[in-house]
Order: C-alpha cells, then sequence, then structure tokens
C-alpha cells in the first residue's frame, strides 16, 4: 500500500496549503482527475505532469535526493518540451539510478513543511472533469514559474 496520504489541519492541507472540498482531504481530491484521465486520452496524455505538479506540491512523499531528481526531471521535460515516452523513459532512469525515492518514514510521522502556491490540486478538483486538460496545463506553468530555476 502507498502511504501518502496529507494530513489536513482545521480544514488545510499543511504541505500544499488546500483546503478541504466536500469534506475530501487534498489526497482524496487528487483522486478524481486519476480516475478521469480513464475516459479521456487527451487527459491520460497529460497524466505524467498531473503526478509530478501534485507530488512537487507534497515533497514529504520523497527522500531529498528523490525529490530534487522529481523536480529536475519537470523542469527538464517542461524547458525543452519533452514528449511523454521520453519522459517516462527519463522517468525509469532515474528510479534505477537512486536507491530510494520514496520517503521510508510513515505519513503520519513524516516533517512537513508548507509552502504557498497559487495553483493547487483544488483547482483542478473544483474545475471539474470538462476544464481538467486546460487547469493542468495552467497548473504545470505555474509550478514551473514558482520553482524559479
Ligand atoms: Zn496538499
Amino acid at each position: 500500500m502507498v502511504d501518502n496520504n496529507t494530513i489536513m489541519k482545521e480544514g488545510i492541507c499543511i504541505e500544499c496549503g488546500n483546503r478541504e472540498r466536500d469534506g475530501l482531504s487534498c489526497y482524496e481530491q487528487f483522486g478524481f482527475p486519476l480516475v478521469w484521465e480513464h475516459n479521456d486520452p487527451k487527459l491520460y496524455a497529460l497524466h505524467f505532469w498531473l503526478v509530478s505538479c501534485y507530488m512537487i506540491q507534497h515533497p514529504s512523499n520523497y527522500t531529498e535526493e528523490g525529490y530534487k531528481l522529481l523536480v529536475n526531471l519537470f523542469i527538464d521535460a517542461y524547458d525543452n518540451d519533452w514528449d511523454t515516452p521520453y519522459i517516462l523513459k527519463k522517468n525509469r532512469e532515474i528510479i534505477k539510478s537512486v536507491t530510494k525515492i520514496t520517503n521510508p518514514i510513515s505519513s503520519k510521522e513524516r516533517n512537513r513543511e508548507l509552502k504557498h502556491w497559487s495553483m493547487t490540486i483544488g483547482d483542478i478538483y473544483l474545475g471539474g472533469e470538462q476544464n481538467a486538460i486546460v487547469n493542468i496545463n495552467k497548473w504545470k506553468v505555474q509550478i514551473r514559474n514558482e520553482l524559479k530555476v
């Protein structure tokens, strides 16, 4: 089982600042576009971007080294406009190159630091299935700007 639920405190994700919506935690909201993408190949084509945007805003899922690699992959893929098969190939190479990418500490005991982002998974959830493609593309641009590397 993947242990990567989010911690909500007073209705706010303590890591990305997203709000609880319809009683759903940040992680539960992330589950929605993951279902929608199975109905739409064009949305599914953005799978890497959806997952990496979400994960970049939840660094506690990773070791420090794993997180840096994820951010670098995101930036390289974005700046060089890599296509999906190439991104996935690079991603596999990265996974092979490091021993620990995911944080071995259980979700409840992890350190989490709040960082403010102009867009979170909450915007994807609220925008709904019809706007998911537009919103994920917007999210990816915002995150790239906010990473400022
Ligand atoms: Zn969150």
